[in-house]
């Protein structure tokens, strides 16, 4: 084997283990799950294992580079806009935990799709828990420029997303957003709801909504919604916090769903297309 000046020609196993040591200790400090965490590693070791090391890099550098690449292939795959191919009304579920940011995505969706998609948009919420996140959702609903369609907490959530399907159809709406009831932390009754209006409304995207935030316990939330639901993408809040997110690796390695959208602000214009390369150089900090 050719030695270089910078270092081995080939990364062996022996050169590899110290380097996925420190690569495992990013992850864990970016929030990655451990069973994810794991995984990763033993797909980034597979494929280092002989990759050639030109003459200007470290073995090193290579692996990092091997790292970014698996890293952004795992996080980016899948199409990252709203599919509304459909008979319309396209509706759109949004799930997630309280505080997640659903209510808030809901409108920034609404912004989006009637700037960038030129589409007329209805909003309804079928959270029967808290009025004051049907408020919520009618303020922040005219903020984006879309209509809301009122419900209260005297209707059953099924009957209220069949009341605005109602209403969207005779009124030609292109798309309706369904905002839903979170809990604090996961609970069979809510996921019983949940699973009930996507039977009655068969949303063409069943969004899951994450805190990056969260941290390790976004796996667990995640596994969660996805037994109960068939996910059709994921939004990713609160970017602009100062975590790492590496939520973003858990979350799409349980859910198998692509990470559609980043919230990066509180704003109503805080939404942006997941970028993973970019989002791929964050998480190793
Ligand atoms: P919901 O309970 O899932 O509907 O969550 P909300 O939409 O009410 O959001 C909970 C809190 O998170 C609110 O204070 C939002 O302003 C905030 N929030 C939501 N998305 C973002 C984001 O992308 N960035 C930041 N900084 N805050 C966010």
């Amino acid at each position: 084997m050719v030695k270089t000046m910078r270092g081995q020609a080939r990364i062996t196993e022996s050169n590899v283990q110290d380097m996925l040591r420190e690569v495992r200790m990013a992850l864990l400090e970016a929030d990655v799950a451990l069973p994810v965490v794991r995984d990763f590693i033993a797909r980034v070791k597979e494929r280092a294992l002989g990759a050639e090391v030109a003459t200007s890099l470290t073995p090193g550098q290579v692996l990092v580079s091997i790292v970014q690449k698996e890293l952004a292939a795992t996080m980016g795959e899948g199409v990252a806009d709203l599919n509304l191919a459909t008979q319309p009304p396209a509706i759109i579920l949004m799930a997630g935990l309280q505080g997640a940011g659903k209510t808030t995505t809901t409108a920034k969706l609404t912004r989006h799709l009637i700037e960038r998609r030129k589409k007329k948009v209805l909003t309804v919420s079928a959270d029967v828990y808290r009025p004051a996140a049907i408020e919520q959702l009618k303020t922040v609903t005219k903020q984006a420029g879309g209509e809301w369609f009122p419900s209260t907490g005297e209707q059953k959530p099924r009957d209220i997303a069949l009341a605005a399907l109602d209403y969207a159809r005779k009124h030609f709406f292109d798309v309706l957003i369904v905002d839903t009831a979170g809990r604090l932390a996961i609970d069979e009754a809510l996921m019983a709801e949940i699973r009930d209006l996507h039977a009655t409304l068969d949303p063409v995207e069943t969004l899951f909504v994450v805190d990056a935030m969260q941290g390790q316990d976004a796996i667990n939330t995640a596994r969660a919604f996805k037994e109960a639901l068939p996910l059709t993408g994921i939004v990713l809040t609160k970017l602009d916090g100062d975590s790492r997110g590496g939520a973003a690796l858990s979350v799409r390695q349980i859910t198998g769903a692509p990470i559609k959208f980043a919230g990066v602000s509180e704003k109503i214009d805080g939404l942006e297309v997941f970028d993973a390369d970019r989002h791929a150089g964050r998480v190793l900090g």
